[in-house]
């Protein structure tokens, strides 16, 4: 059985990211929110573009105001009022001044700008009570960043930050990673679908849409393919199907021990090479890991850019609903991260450091995932909060409102309440 840590490498050395001339597609500044970007953004422009104001106030040379004071003011012209947007006609002479607005560029000759509230008006004069420094207030064109410059490079996530140095920078097109393709199966007899009717025995197949909802949170188109019963000849169509135009596959259900947990003999079958069989991790422990070589692929995938060659990665997750999920965020994240153009800085799973406001058990052997509530305490602290119930791989219903796995290591038994844990974070912190 492999260490997490272990199987997380494996993983990650199995994917081989997009590339950046074939996974990209084209969008629009307005959809490109939360998306990663392809392509260097070079500014065509200088920005600013020109010498402006960042008061309002009034623009002159610096040689006429540098010694004026409350007194003794120097008194100035005014010879054109500039607002924002404003071409300046006029060019500052020798005891002249401008009205100038925020954000308006500088008319020739001027050099500084006063601020309004050292300053008091009478007619087309201007009272400079106050001497500024030389060049105050005045934003340099070019100071921010120079045309031909990078404003942004691939792998960077857009947030609205981005966003705005795109549309400031005139970029409404732009070129980011395309979404990956993830299909999702439930592999097993008992299961319904959500509209069927419950018969005694079955269950509903909520894999299916809790793997959805994962994948689509993490940036994926998630292809949901259906459940499957528990059959070698039904399980090979579907994996087929599955592989056929996907660049990750999640199948759960059917990877334990049982008499019918047949995908690592269909996997096999099928000439997928198989990497993981099992992790030393609770919940989670029945976990495959297989990939299917370039070759082996229909000429359908060949057909999805960069397809032809990159492998298929396949994840056959266990059944059980909370250890579906606990892999999806402790393996399958990471390799949607490095497959999805993200840089290697935050492939890996996240991980804070709080006081655990409960008693952890673990049995000493598996790395122990506790889920519950990561939050911050009054003084601004990361502390732990297990969720109440029964905490069973089964029990999904009190996995609700987790946003960390606190983790008791191999060889520890307990971590006790008031001590420090490693919480891998999974959703929003909760105040
Ligand atoms: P398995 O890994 O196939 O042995 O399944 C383990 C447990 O998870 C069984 O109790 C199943 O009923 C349950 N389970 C399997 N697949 C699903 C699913 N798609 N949705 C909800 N529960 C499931
Ligand atoms: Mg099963």
């Amino acid at each position: 059985m492999l260490p997490v840590k272990e199987a997380q490498s494996v993983i990650l050395d199995l994917v081989q990211p997009f590339y950046p001339e074939l996974d990209t597609e084209v969008v629009d500044l307005l959809d490109a929110t939360d998306r990663i970007l392809a392509q260097t953004v070079i500014s065509q422009l200088d920005f600013p573009h020109c010498d402006n104001s960042a008061m309002d106030g009034y623009a002159v040379l610096y040689t006429d105001v540098q010694a004026c004071n409350n007194q003794d003011p120097t008194i100035l012209d005014i010879i054109e009022e500039i607002p924002a947007g404003y071409q300046p006609q006029r060019s500052i002479q020798p005891g002249q001044a401008s009205r100038i607005l925020t954000g308006a560029c500088l008319p020739m000759g001027a050099d500084t700008v006063v601020m309004q509230e050292v300053t008091r008006r009478e007619g087309n004069r201007v009272f400079i009570l106050e001497a500024p420094s030389p060049q105050a207030f005045v934003r340099h064109r070019a100071s921010y960043y120079k045309a031909g410059t990078a404003l942004l490079n691939p792998g960077i996530t857009l947030n609205p930050p981005e966003i705005a140095v795109l549309a400031a920078a005139g970029c409404n097109k732009l070129s980011v990673y395309r979404r990956p393709r993830v299909a999702i199966l439930s592999t097993g007899d008992e299961l319904v679908t959500i509209t069927q009717p419950l018969q005694p025995g079955q269950i509903i197949d909520s894999n299916q849409y809790a793997l959805a909802a994962f994948v689509r949170q993490r940036g994926g188109i998630p292809e949901l393919l259906g459940i499957v019963p528990d059959e070698p000849d039904a399980l090979k169509r579907a994996i087929t199907q599955a592989i056929s135009n996907s660049d990750i596959v999640l199948s759960t259900g059917g990877v334990s021990v049982g008499d019918y947990d047949y995908v690592d003999q269909i996997l096999a079958e099928l000439g997928s090479q198989i990497h993981i069989r099992a992790v030393a991790i609770k919940p989670g422990k029945p976990l495959t890991v297989a990939t299917f070589p370039p070759s082996l692929l229909s000429p359908v995938t060949k057909g999805v850019p960069g397809g032809s060659q990159r492998p298929v990665l396949y994840f056959g997750l266990p059944g059980n609903p909370v250890s579906a999920l606990v892999s999806c965020w402790r393996f399958v994240q990471p390799a949607l991260s490095k497959l999805s153009g993200l840089p290697e800085s935050q492939w890996g799973a996240m991980f804070v450091k709080a006081r655990s406001r409960y008693d952890l058990r673990a049995n000493g052997r598996l790395e122990t995932y506790c889920w519950g509530q990561l939050r911050l305490d009054a003084t601004g602290n990361y502390e732990f909060h297990l969720a109440g119930g029964t905490h069973n791989s089964g029990n999904l219903i009190n996995l609700s409102q987790t946003n960390g796995l606190a983790v008791v290591p191999v060889g520890q038994t307990m971590i006790s309440a008031g001590e420090f844990v490693q919480v891998l974070q999974v959703a929003p912190l909760k105040s």
